[in-house]
C-alpha cells in the first residue's frame, strides 16, 4: 500500500467507505494524516470502524479545521446534483479530491522520473491497461497497475523511479485529480455515456480532454469527432501526440490496415504489428486497444519488435469477448460483460456464423440496433426476462428459440453449431453476449460469465482455453 505522505499531519475528512474508500483511508492514515470518515450506509461505517479507521457523521465536524475532502468516485460531484458533503467542502473552501490524486501527488514527491500511463476513454479502457500492463510484464519491466480497473491505485507499492505505473481512469477521478500529469496519456474514444453523471456530452468530454492535455506525450483516438477536436487542441497547445485510428488510414500516427498496425511518421509507414490469429484482440475496436497499447509501450522505450512479440501472448480480460472453449472448429466466448446492445455490437461484429446466446434483464432500446449485424447470427437462444421481448424483436431476421436458461441455452446451442458445422463444413462461434443486466438471473455479470464457462466445461472431449478447474460434475 502508498502511504500518502504528504498529507503528514493534515486533517482529512473522506466520504464513500467502499473498496477504494476503505484502501484510502488506510493510505491516509499510513502517511500520518488525521482522517474522518464516513457513509451514508451505516453497514459501510461500522465496517470501517472495525478497521481502526475513525467515522464521524460529515454534517457535524468542523469543516473550517479540514486540509482536504477525498471523495470517493462513484459519490456525484457535480451531477445529477452534487453530494451533500460536496456542498460542505464548497462552503468551507476545501479542496475536493480523490485516490487519484492522492496517487499523483505521491509519485510527483517520490518517484517524479517513473512512467506512468494513464488511459481514459469511453470504451476500451480496461483491455487496454491489461494489454499494456501484459507487454511491460513480458518485457521483464518492473509494473504496477491499478484504478478503474479494480485494484484500488493506493494499494499498489510505494512509488519508485524504476517502476511503470499503468492506471485506467474512469471520468469521475480524473475530475478528481487536478494535478494528474501522466508521462503518456491515453484517450481512447468519446461516446455518450454516463451522461447522468456529467450533464452534457460537452462536460464528459472536457473532463476526458483534461488528462490528455496534462500529458507529456498524449496518445488520442481520432475516430470520433470529440476526440477529433480534441487532437486538434493537443496540437495547438504543442502536446507532443500520437493518433491512433482503427478506421482510417492516417499519414501520421499508428493505424489499422487489414490485420495489420502500420506506424506513419512523415508519409513513411512500417508494419508495426499483425493481429490476424490473436483471438483476445479480435475486431475492429480491440485494434484501437492494441495500436494505443503500441503507442503507450513505445514512449517507455520498448522497441516495436519487443512489443509485437508480447501481443501474442495477451490473455485477454476475463467476461469480455473472452476465447474460453474451442472444440474442433467450434469456439466459445464469454462476453457476459456486455451488459446492453452497444456493449454486444463489437462481439457480432467480429464473429461470423454466430450461435448467440443473449438474454437477462434487458435495457431500453432492446436489441433493435443490432439489427445490422443479424446476418452473421445463424441462431440465437434467448434466455431469462428479456425473452419475450428480443423473440419479438428478432422477428423473421434471426431464427431463435427460448431457452430461457443458460444451462439450456449452451447445451442447445452447442447442438445446433455442432449440426451446422457437420453440413456446411464451416467454422462457428457460441457467442455468450447477452445484451442484458444479469440481475434477473445471477448476481452479476462476472458471476453470469462463470455460469456460462461452467456449462460449456461440461461438454465431452471440450478443450478449455482459460485455466479451469474442473467442478467434478464435469463430463458427467
Ligand atoms: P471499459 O473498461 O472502458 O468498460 P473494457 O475494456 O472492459 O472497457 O471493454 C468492455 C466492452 O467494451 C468490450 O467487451 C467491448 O464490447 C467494448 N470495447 C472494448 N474496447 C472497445 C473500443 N476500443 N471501442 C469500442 N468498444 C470497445
Amino acid at each position: 500500500m502508498i502511504a500518502a505522505l504528504s498529507f503528514k499531519d493534515k486533517n482529512v475528512a473522506l466520504f464513500g467507505l467502499g473498496g477504494s474508500g476503505l484502501v484510502t483511508a488506510k493510505s491516509l492514515m499510513a502517511g500520518g494524516a488525521n482522517v474522518i470518515a464516513w457513509d451514508d450506509n451505516p453497514e459501510q461505517v461500522s465496517k470501517s470502524g472495525e478497521m481502526g479507521i475513525p467515522t464521524s457523521d460529515l454534517r457535524h465536524i468542523n469543516w473550517s479545521e479540514i486540509d482536504s475532502f477525498v471523495l470517493a468516485p462513484g459519490v456525484p460531484l457535480t451531477h445529477p446534483k452534487p453530494h451533500w458533503t460536496v456542498e460542505l467542502a464548497h462552503k468551507a473552501g476545501v479542496e475536493i479530491i480523490g485516490d487519484v490524486e492522492i496517487f499523483s501527488r505521491e509519485r510527483a514527491s517520490l518517484a517524479p522520473n517513473s512512467a506512468f500511463i494513464a488511459i481514459t476513454g469511453t470504451n476500451g479502457k480496461s483491455t487496454t491497461t491489461a494489454l499494456i500492463s501484459h507487454i511491460i510484464g513480458a518485457n521483464d519491466l518492473n509494473i504496477q497497475m491499478g484504478g478503474n480497473i479494480g485494484t484500488a491505485v493506493l494499494s499498489l507499492d510505494a512509488p519508485q523511479d524504476d517502476c511503470v505505473y499503468v492506471v485506467e481512469c474512469s471520468s469521475y477521478q480524473i475530475d478528481l485529480a487536478p494535478s494528474l500529469h501522466p508521462s503518456a496519456g491515453i484517450l481512447l474514444n468519446l461516446t455518450p455515456d454516463h451522461l447522468d453523471r456529467h450533464g452534457t456530452m460537452e462536460h464528459y468530454a472536457s473532463v476526458k480532454e483534461r488528462l490528455v492535455q496534462k500529458s507529456d506525450h498524449a496518445i488520442i483516438g481520432v475516430d470520433d469527432t470529440y476526440c477529433r477536436d480534441i487532437q486538434a487542441r493537443l496540437k495547438q497547445n504543442q502536446v507532443a501526440n500520437t493518433s491512433i485510428s482503427a478506421k482510417e488510414i492516417l499519414s501520421d500516427g499508428l493505424f489499422l490496415d487489414e490485420h495489420l498496425i502500420v506506424n506513419s511518421t512523415d508519409g513513411q509507414n512500417s508494419i508495426v504489428a499483425d493481429l490476424s490469429g490473436i483471438e483476445t484482440l479480435r475486431g475492429q475496436h480491440n485494434a484501437q486497444n492494441a495500436a494505443a497499447a503500441i503507442a503507450a509501450c513505445h514512449t517507455i522505450g520498448l522497441s516495436f519488435d519487443e512489443i509485437a512479440n508480447a501481443l501474442s501472448s495477451f490473455p485477454g480480460l476475463k467476461h469480455r469477448m473472452q476465447p474460453v472453449a474451442r472444440l474442433g472448429e467450434l469456439l466459445f466466448i464469454n462476453d457476459s460483460k456486455a451488459t446492453n446492445a452497444e456493449a454486444t455490437a463489437p462481439a457480432l461484429k467480429s464473429y461470423e456464423d454466430i450461435f448467440w446466446i443473449l438474454g437477462g434483464l434487458p435495457k431500453d432500446g432492446g436489441i433493435t440496433s443490432l439489427s445490422p449485424h443479424f446476418g452473421r447470427v445463424q441462431k440465437a437462444f434467448l434466455i431469462g426476462e428479456a425473452a419475450p421481448k428480443f423473440a419479438a424483436e428478432l422477428g423473421d431476421a434471426v431464427e431463435f428459440e427460448i431457452a430461457n436458461t443458460l444451462e439450456n441455452a449452451v447445451a442447445h446451442g452447442y447442438d445446433a453449431a455442432k449440426e451446422f458445422h457437420a453440413q456446411s463444413g464451416r467454422k462457428a462461434t457460441i457467442l455468450f453476449s447477452p445484451a442484458c443486466a444479469s440481475f434477473d438471473q445471477f448476481r452479476n455479470f462476472e458471476i453470469r460469465g462463470e455460469c456460462f464457462v461452467d456449462q460449456v466445461a461440461k461438454i465431452d472431449g471440450i478443450d478449455m482455453l482459460i485455466p479451469y478447474e474442473s467442478k467434478g460434475e464435469a463430463n458427467g
